[in-house]
């Protein structure tokens, strides 16, 4: 079965990038896995590859934004694998832009993906970890949650709300393991919701020097696979050739 021996693990933004990379991952180790995303073609054909791989999957649509849709994947979750494991907190959006150019709407969309969606997926599973005394939340933030670049405040805002949830989740619980991870810059789709020509314009060369989403499938692979009493908190994982 592999070393995951069979955890129930839900992955939210599961239809590209480090959530796909990081189901294809944990899938291969013996993980039962459950994808959500809004693009459910794509969540289809990824668990297609899986399965043929050998892996087992599931997926449902989601959007991290409402918090009922998340409570029915948790329970769609729970009725095809029985209780959850680990939830990875993976969805999120980088529409970045300088605050001058006021683009409220997509400050507004950051602050509901980023840091509610983080919110509702914890408030979904909270209270079923605790009463089972056992469960791990894995937080994908970034190295934006350390570190603020021109275009980057209401992203590296989101990304330190996701730093200062996990902090505050790990002194709460003593039975429920809590992990947040920082990437630094990894191949996915997520420079394309960038509206904001001179944003996009530095992200082009920002992210050239870039790694695989499998990096972070194993670092969050690692903190699942430690012995229960052992919490991994924080995980930093950047190309090594960057700076940044
Ligand atoms: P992608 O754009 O490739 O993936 C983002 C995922 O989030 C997609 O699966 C998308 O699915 C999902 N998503 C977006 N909005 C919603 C929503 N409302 N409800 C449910 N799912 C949603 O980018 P990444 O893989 O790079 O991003 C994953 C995480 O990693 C993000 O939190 C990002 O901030 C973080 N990160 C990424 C870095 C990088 O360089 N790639 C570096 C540091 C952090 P769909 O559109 O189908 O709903």
């Amino acid at each position: 079965m592999g070393g995951l021996n069979g955890k129930v693990v839900l992955i939210t933004g599961g239809s590209s990038g480090i959530g796909e990379g990081t189901a294809r991952q944990l899938a291969a180790h013996g993980a039962r896995v459950v994808l959500g995303a809004r693009r459910t073609e794509r969540l289809g054909t990824i668990a297609a590859e899986i399965e043929r791989a050998g892996g087992t999957v599931r997926w449902r649509a989601l959007d991290v934004t409402d918090p009922r849709g998340m409570e029915a994947f948790v329970a769609f979750a729970e009725a095809e694998f029985g209780p959850v494991d680990v939830l990875v907190n993976n969805a999120g959006v980088m529409p970045l832009s300088p605050l001058s150019a006021l683009k409220v709407d997509e400050w507004n969309r950051m602050i509901d993906v980023n840091v509610r969606g983080v919110l509702h997926g914890i408030a979904a599973l909270l209270p079923r970890m605790e009463a089972r005394g056992r469960g791990h939340i894995v937080n994908v933030s970034s190295v934006g949650g350390f570190v603020v670049q021109p275009t980057a405040a209401v992203y590296a805002a989101t990304k330190f709300a996701v730093r200062a949830i996990s902090e505050g989740l790990r002194k709460e619980s003593d039975k429920i393991r809590c992990t947040c991870v920082y990437p630094g810059v990894v191949t996915s789709e997520l420079a394309n919701t960038i509206s904001d020509p001179l944003a996009r314009e530095r992200m082009l060369s920002y992210r050239k020097i870039a790694i695989e989403p499998a990096a972070i499938g194993r670092a969050i692979q690692f903190a699942i696979e430690q012995p229960d009493d052992v919490d991994v908190n924080e995980i930093v994982v950047r190309p090594l050739a960057t700076q940044a």
